[in-house]
């Protein structure tokens, strides 16, 4: 008595039509544009580049960096 004979008892019979396999293909276009890192002001959320320490907007320091996924 083996696995697949288990299964069969277990699980509804359906042998006229097999459960296709779910192709492994999880890695969409979406997922391979890896993840996207912002940097921008805090206090008056002007974008600016990564290594930026002082808002050239609002000459604020309060820079944060957010990923985008
Ligand atoms: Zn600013």
């Amino acid at each position: 008595m083996g696995l697949a004979n288990l299964l069969s008892t277990l699980l509804p019979a359906s042998d006229s039509d097999p459960e296709p396999e779910t192709p492994a293909t999880a890695t969409t276009a979406e997922d391979a544009t890896s993840t996207d890192v912002v940097h921008e002001c805090r206090s008056c959320g002007t974008n600016v580049s990564a290594d930026t320490v002082r808002c050239p907007a609002c000459d604020g320091e309060d820079i944060v960096s957010y990923s985008i996924d």
